[in-house]
């Protein structure tokens, strides 16, 4: 997992994602270094108080970061989408400047694959999650959590569909009629894991499933 309590933080460029990064982590209380090579970016990312400290540097030059002191956090942002070239060089220079984890920013598939080859450990993809969260909230409104297991495959927490409702997963045979699994059901503060096959369910609780994304769109909620 990514996440520990005393992790520090250095998120670079501050554009709208990178400054969504730091406030975010710094209103959670984490220590967090914002740097872009902006100077008005830096002075707003002052003044509306982001980041733990903010520095400009140019980060595709490796002494700017090691000066910065960059190369000590154990967790790097590289949050340049839009400007390929430096977004590369930096990751590169993160990397090769020994820091532990870099998740970089990426604003298309090529551009994803390149922050792969120079060592990115984990690429996201703002734009497009986005859109596709959306579009799955605007089809299936039911579904309230969504893990992604792999690209065809999730687990959601969904409440349960009226059609289900005073039936057992027996009856329903949801393993053959819709090839998903029931992990657990419940409400919020208690959920029965591994409900067995003759439990009922009711339409006021919600369901933790794992399956295919098909099937699971093809699920009656
Ligand atoms: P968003 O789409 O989230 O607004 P952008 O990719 O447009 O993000 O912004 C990236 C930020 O990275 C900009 O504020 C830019 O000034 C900064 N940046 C670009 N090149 C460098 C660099 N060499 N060193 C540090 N910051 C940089």
């Amino acid at each position: 997992g990514i996440r520990s309590e005393n992790r520090q933080f250095a998120v670079i460029g501050l554009g709208r994602f990178g400054r969504a990064v730091c406030q975010t982590l710094h209103k959670l209380g984490y220590e967090v270094l914002g740097t872009d090579i902006n100077e008005s970016l830096v002075a707003q990312a002052l003044a509306e108080k982001i980041a733990s400290s903010v520095i400009e540097l140019d980060s595709t030059k490796p002494n700017a970061l090691k000066e910065a002191g960059i190369f000590e956090f154990d967790t790097v942002i590289v949050a340049i989408g839009n400007y390929l070239e430096e977004s590369i060089i930096t990751t590169l220079n993160a990397k090769e400047g020994g820091v532990k984890y870099v998740i970089a920013k990426a604003s298309s598939d090529i551009h994803g694959k390149l922050l792969k080859r120079v060592g990115a450990d984990k690429v996201v993809f703002p734009e497009y999650d986005s859109g596709r969260e959306l579009a799955y909230t605007l089809t299936k409104p039911a579904i309230l959590e969504r893990f992604d297991l792999d690209p065809d495959h999730s687990i959601i927490e969904t409440r349960i569909p009226e059609e289900f409702h005073g039936k057992t997963i027996e009856e329903l045979k949801l393993r053959t009629r819709y090839r998903i699994s029931i992990l657990a059901i419940g409400r919020e503060d208690k959920f029965n894991i591994n409900p067995e096959p003759k439990e009922k369910l009711n339409k006021d609780l919600v369901m933790v499933v794992i399956g295919n994304n098909k099937d699971i769109q093809r699920l009656p909620i």
